[in-house]
Order: C-alpha cells, then structure tokens, then sequence
C-alpha cells in the first residue's frame, strides 16, 4: 500500500507559495491560504529568471511560452543615449543547463498558478491539485503543534507548515522566537513600468535601437547615467510585445512608502524629473507608460534560523533581497525544490529531521546571495558578476547540494 502522504498547509500564495505548492503537490495533500482574493496584485512589471530557478520549475512541469518567457541571451551596456558600450553575449542555456527567462510577472503568477492547480493530466505536471484558500489570513501559528489559527479563533492542524508569508512577514517570529529580524530600507528606489512595443512605435514613430536592434539577440539592456546614479534597465516580456523598464536611483528623501503589496503606484512625473538627463526616445517611452509602480527596496538581515518543530520559512519572510542579481525568486523555487526532502509517510522525527537538513543547506546559500547582491551596489567588476552568476546558476537542486555539503 501506498505511503500516506503528508497534509501541508503553505501560508502565502506569493511566487514563493505556488512553488512550494507546485513541488509539493506531487506527493502529498497542499493546502494554501492566501490573505488576498484570487487576482493578489502582482504588477505587470517584468521578472527575469535564471537557470537556476528554471531548471527546477522544468521539473515540475514548467511551459515557459505559456507564461511569455523571452531567453535572454546576454546583456548590453549603453550611455544615457541608447549609445552601445559594451556587448556581453551569454548562452544561459548551454552555460548552466536551461535558458534565463524574461517575463511579465502576471504571466509568470499565472503559469505558477497553472503548475499547482491544474489536474496531472496535463504533461509534467503530477499529484493532485494543490487546494487555494482566499481572502483567509492567517494570525498565528503553533510551530510545534502543527496548527494555523484565523481571525475568528478557528484552527487548522498539519504534517507541516510552510510559511512563505512575503518581506512584511508576521508569522516568522514564531520559528525564529526573535523580534528584531524586520525588512530594512536600502537607500534605493526602483520607478517600474511595461510599455506595449506598438505604443512605443506609434509614440516615437520609430523605435529606439536599442529596443529592436532588428537582430534578434534578445539582450537586457542596462542603461546608466553618473552623478547622480540613475539606471534604466529595460528588457522584452510577453513575446517581445511588451518591454519592461526598470528605472533605479538612490533616494532622495526620507519616503513615507514602504513595500507593502506589489500595487504602490509611483508618480509619473516624479520618474520623468529623476530620469531627467536620458535621451528623449527613453524619456517619451517612460512618459506613455499606463502603469507606474515605484519600491522603495528592502532587504532582511540572514536570520538565526528557518526551521521549527513542523514549520519551515522561506521566500521573501526569509531572505528578502533587492533584486539587483535578479534572485530573489529564485531564490524562493530553490527553497521550494529543497520540499523534496518531504516524503510520504514521514513521522514527526523524521519531518523535524528533513526540515532541519533543509535550514542547514538552504540557509547559508540565500545569505551569501543577500551578501552577493549587496555588493552589486558598488562598483564590482564584470568578472566578479559572471563569477556570482556562476554560483547562482550552477545550483542544482536540494540533493546535489546535500551530496556536496557531506563530501566538503
Ligand atoms: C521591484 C522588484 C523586482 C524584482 N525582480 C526580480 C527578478 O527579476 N527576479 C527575481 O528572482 N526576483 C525579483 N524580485 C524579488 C521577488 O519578487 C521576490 O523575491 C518574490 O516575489 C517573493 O515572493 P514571496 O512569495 O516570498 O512573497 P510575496 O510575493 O510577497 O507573497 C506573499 C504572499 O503572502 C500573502 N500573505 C501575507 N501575509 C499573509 C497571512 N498572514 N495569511 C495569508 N496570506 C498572507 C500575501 O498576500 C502574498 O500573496 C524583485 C523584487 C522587487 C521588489
């Protein structure tokens, strides 16, 4: 007789909550509860995703063209004018095994939404459906009983419980047992708007080069300006129909915003006077945008630990990081991957025991990305970049990596 599988309950239904969800559903009982209502803002904006995550995400089913990845297969240095400096050609793919995505993020949401949901008569995808609770927020949780406790006092008992609870995370102090572990401000705000590539053509009559550089290279393209710092860094989403523009400066001011949703509009002609001193084809770019979504970005201090009793963190409740390598969610899919650990028919010993193996891998890697993404804010060198790049690529998931930590 098959082993009985394990009821999880996963807090969050971030990008961090539908991977585990998506994992996890193979061969155990998932059930997520979510705070927000089933459309939980998410921005239209775009995500980049390395090999790293989506080697993990192809293993359970991943269909990249469904969610409008665009591989990126380098990077591009330009002047304030679009003028090229340098060209970085990379081949993801062959480099680290699967392509870098770049996506819109509703569309990537969606696709993960599709991988934890969908019935397993759809190829790769395997186990029954993970079940999504809405508008459900959870205020508290037992780490060693195994409970969630609602607003209204009811509660619900698991095998175990996956907090994947976002930066602003309330329920993480109960694993660390800790109270000064809060996200932190950087000193850098990020304006983020998508732009149609027909709005763009029929705006500036013709498009820059450096958006269609009519050779299909598919590069990010990283546009900087000194004194002061600004950088625009601006990529193809949604099938090239779409580019995403990511316009970074330090701050200015003492902002009142902090990151709370993925739905804090910015001011369109507080980006534009920023972005001030960029050619004008960027600037009438970034002035026909419907949308404007500003972060003051934020970041976690590693915490002490990740794990207790039956409950495990992860995602941005565990390791919020800027998104200057692009990892963050990436991050949150390697945490997922690491729920393989879990197996059906587990006791209470042997989950404590898997869940601490996962804390014991899983918790020195995100802090050294966090500290890897702190130094993207100085000058580091191109070959320190591809050097962490190679570190956060090469990751191959939770067994290659416990092999590797037994044999060191
Ligand atoms: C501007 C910006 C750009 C980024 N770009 C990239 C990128 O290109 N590549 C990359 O890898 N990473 C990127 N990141 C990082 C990435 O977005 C995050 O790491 C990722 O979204 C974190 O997902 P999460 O599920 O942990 O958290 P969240 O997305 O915050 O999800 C948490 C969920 O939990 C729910 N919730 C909260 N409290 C409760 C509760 N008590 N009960 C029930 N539900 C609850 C919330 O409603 C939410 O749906 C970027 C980050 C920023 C700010």
């Amino acid at each position: 007789m098959a082993e009985s599988k394990l009821n999880v309950i996963v807090v969050g239904s971030g990008l961090a909550g539908l991977a585990a969800a998506s994992v996890l559903r193979v061969h155990h009982n998932v059930t997520v509860y979510e705070r927000g209502s089933p459309n939980v803002a998410t921005g239209g904006q775009g995500i980049v995703l390395y090999p790293n995550g989506i080697k993990i995400l192809n293993s359970v089913g991943f269909d990249g063209s469904r969610a409008g990845g665009v591989p990126c297969h380098g990077y591009r240095m330009l002047d304030k004018d679009g003028k090229l400096l340098e060209d970085i050609p990379i081949d993801f793919k062959g480099r680290w095994g699967a392509d870098m995505l770049m996506m819109k993020r509703s569309d990537f949401r969606d696709e993960l939404m599709r991988l934890a949901t969908t019935p397993a008569t759809e190829p790769g995808i395997k186990g029954e459906p993970a079940q999504l609770v809405f508008n459900t927020s959870v205020v508290d949780l037992d780490p060693e009983a195994g409970t969630i406790c609602f607003a209204d006092g009811s509660v619900v008992k698991g095998d175990v419980i996956i907090v994947a609870d976002g930066i602003h995370s309330t329920l993480r102090e109960r694993i660390t047992k800790t109270k000064g572990h809060v996200p932190k401000k950087t000193g850098l705000t990020l304006f983020r708007v998508a732009v149609s590539t027909k709005d763009a053509q029929e705006a500036g009559g013709s498009l820059p080069e450096w958006w269609d550089d009519g050779k299909d290279e598919n590069r990010l393209n990283i546009m900087q300006l000194d004194d002061p710092l600004r950088i625009i860094a601006n990529y193809p989403i949604r099938q090239k129909s779409y580019r995403n523009l990511s316009c970074l400066f330090p701050m200015h001011e003492a902002r009142q915003g902090i990151l709370e949703t993925w739905y804090k509009d910015g001011d369109k002609e507080e980006m534009l006077q920023t972005f001030d001193g960029f050619d004008e084809k960027t600037r009438k770019i970034l002035s026909i945008a419907t949308e404007v979504k500003v972060w003051d970005l934020e970041e976690l201090d590693t915490l002490p630990n990740w794990h207790r009793g039956r409950a495990l963190v992860i995602g941005d409740a565990a390791h919020a990081m800027t998104p200057l390598q692009g990892q963050g969610a990436n991050m949150a899919i390697e945490d997922a991957d690491s729920l393989r650990l879990l197996l059906p028919g587990m006791s209470r010993a042997e989950i404590e025991s898997a869940l601490q193996k996962i804390d014991s891998i899983r918790r020195p890697r995100a802090a050294k990305v966090l500290q890897d993404t702190r130094k993207q804010t100085k000058s580091t060198t191109l070959q320190d970049r591809l050097a962490t790049m190679d570190y956060n690529c090469s990751y191959n998931g939770i067994y290659e990596a416990l092999e590797e930590a037994l044999s060191s």
